[in-house]
């Protein structure tokens, strides 16, 4: 039986592992942190669960091979409940209101009920979202090794996606923005996703929740990241926590195993590196073994941008009037590292029962962090007093608006805890902190790689900086290609 060393537990290498297992290979993971996921995350405070990953899951519903592979890693499984989200985000500001809905069509009718001048651009973004509803992610194989065949058998999504990335080309979400006259519409295009991103990420993501999918599963992240690693052990594999890996050991165009930071040398027929790709070519591969394009995207920062947030996770003590799940309101300015923010991002976890305390309410803000900030908090970070007090100063800024918006958790707000790009550099060895791949822009196309390495015949990638930015369903799928590709090198069929 051929053995494959698997590097991070996160989403991906726990997929390439389950499969693997599946396959007939003897596997171990070797994750650093102490609790499998990675950026699938959640954690306790004061006794409290604070989520940090699925505010929506693409692919929930049943009937395409993405939802066949969130059943076989255990993401999903019978008899769980899932939350259907009944809206993406209600934004409330510039004195309105809007709530894009799970029907579309609601949304559709109160657009133009709002804002009778945008008919035309509202016709074309709802046009559009309905096309981005046949998205899939193709499961069965590495994209670079579908055929015509392996194409057709996709469907709509051949037609309807590149037409409705074609719809908008060339322009950003700010861009599309600014072809509304209505201020609610218009800004509430601009709160989900960074501002130069390309407008199909968001009609993407809104048809996600239109489409039918986009539930959140019971429990949150790390519930569901403790289910992919039961079922990974119960399949035979083996999973080793707390074991930072220090680098794959090469000989010439092999790799013979990995090396630990204690020292410690596992041998293995294959390894796959299932972290943060920037992680991996500065710490457990050569730099120069890095594929190509995504140098090139590494390299060009001003068209591959990454982002990430600063969060703080509330507990009110009391049920409040606020709406379940996410939703946008103003600021009144909130200013973090010289950037003014106008709106900031809340989500209210009430929707889950055994997430939301009884009596209680838990909420958390977000609010995006890019370049400058990141920066910033990286350099403050090497003081830990300072970046403890800047932290609980933002913290304590966002107090304020809960309370304004909502007058009976006055005197009533805890801060549970409070994180930055730092928390994810450090805890998952991201990229800047970023949680997600990189943003394209306008102008560019996104990154799709192949997880393969020239130089190595027996090491191979996975994970989300593989392919595009959408979270879980590419770092899963990138997971699945690379059990594929090594059950291809072996002849056994991958299952
Ligand atoms: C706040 C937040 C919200 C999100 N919301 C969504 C959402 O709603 N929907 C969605 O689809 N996606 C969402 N995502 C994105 C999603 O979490 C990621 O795309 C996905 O989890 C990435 O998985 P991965 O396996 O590629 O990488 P990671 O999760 O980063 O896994 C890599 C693993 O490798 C480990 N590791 C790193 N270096 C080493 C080493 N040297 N030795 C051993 N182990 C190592 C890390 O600790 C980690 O466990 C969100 C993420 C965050 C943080």
């Amino acid at each position: 039986m051929k053995k494959v060393i698997i590097v991070g537990a996160g989403i991906s290498g726990m997929t390439a592992g389950i499969c693997l297992q599946s396959s007939g290979f003897e596997t171990e993971i070797y994750e650093k942190n102490p609790v499998p996921g990675g950026e699938l995350s959640g954690w306790r405070r004061d006794g409290i669960y604070i989520d940090n990953c699925i505010d929506w899951l693409m692919c929930s519903k049943k009937g395409s091979t993405m939802n066949d592979l969130w059943y076989k890693i255990g993401m999903l499984e019978e008899g769980l409940k899932l939350y259907e989200k009944d809206k993406f985000f209600t934004y409330k500001g510039h004195g309105g209101e809007i709530t894009y809905w799970r029907d579309k069509e609601r949304t559709k009718k109160e657009m133009l009920q709002m804002a009778p001048e945008d008919k035309d651009a509202i016709e074309k973004f709802f046009e559009n979202v309905v096309r981005a509803e046949s998205m899939i992610v193709p499961t069965d194989k590495p994209m670079d090794k579908m055929g015509l065949r392996d194409f057709m058998k996709l469907g709509d999504f051949a037609k309807n996606i590149p037409a409705a990335q074609k719809a908008y080309k060339g322009l950003s979400l700010k861009d599309f923005a600014n072809t509304f006259h209505n201020p609610v519409i218009r800004n509430s295009f601009l709160l989900m996703h960074p501002e130069e991103t390309q407008v199909f990420s968001f009609i993407m993501s809104y048809a996600t929740i239109t489409s039918g999918s986009g539930h959140i599963p019971e429990g949150g992240s790390l519930a569901a990241a403790l289910r992919i690693a039961k079922r990974y052990k119960d399949l035979g594999g083996k999973l080793n926590l707390n074991s930072p890996v220090k680098n794959v050991k090469l000989n010439g165009k092999t790799a013979s195993g990995i090396i630990l930071e204690d020292g410690t040398e596992v041998s293995a027929d294959y390894v796959i590196c299932a972290t943060d790709a920037n992680h991996t070519f500065t710490k457990l591969l050569p730099a120069e073994y890095m594929p190509k394009k995504l140098k090139k995207a590494f390299d060009d920062k001003e068209h591959f941008s990454v982002f990430s947030k600063f969060h703080a996770a509330f507990l009110i003590d009391c049920k409040t009037s606020l709406p379940e799940d996410t939703s946008f309101w103003e600021s009144d300015g909130i200013t973090v590292w010289d950037h003014e923010y106008k709106d900031v991002g809340v989500i209210c976890y009430d929707y889950d029962p055994t997430v939301a305390p009884e009596g209680k309410t838990v909420i958390q803000m977000k609010l995006f962090q890019y370049a400058d900030e990141v920066d910033k908090w990286f350099e403050i970070a090497k003081d830990r007093e300072k970046y403890e007090a800047k932290k609980k100063e933002v913290a304590e800024k966002m107090i304020d608006i809960i309370a304004k918006r909502c007058p009976e958790a006055e005197g009533k707000i805890k801060v549970l805890d409070a994180w930055t790009p730092v928390s994810y550099a450090k805890n998952c060895n991201a990229y800047r902190g970023a949680y997600m791949a990189f943003v394209a822009d306008k102008n560019t196309k996104t990154v799709t790689t192949p997880g393969v390495i020239k130089q190595l015949s027996n090491v191979f990638l996975a994970g989300q900086w593989l392919m595009g930015s959408g979270g879980l369903p590419p770092a899963t799928a990138q997971g699945k290609y690379a059990a594929w590709r090594i059950c291809r090198k072996e002849k056994v069929e991958c299952k």
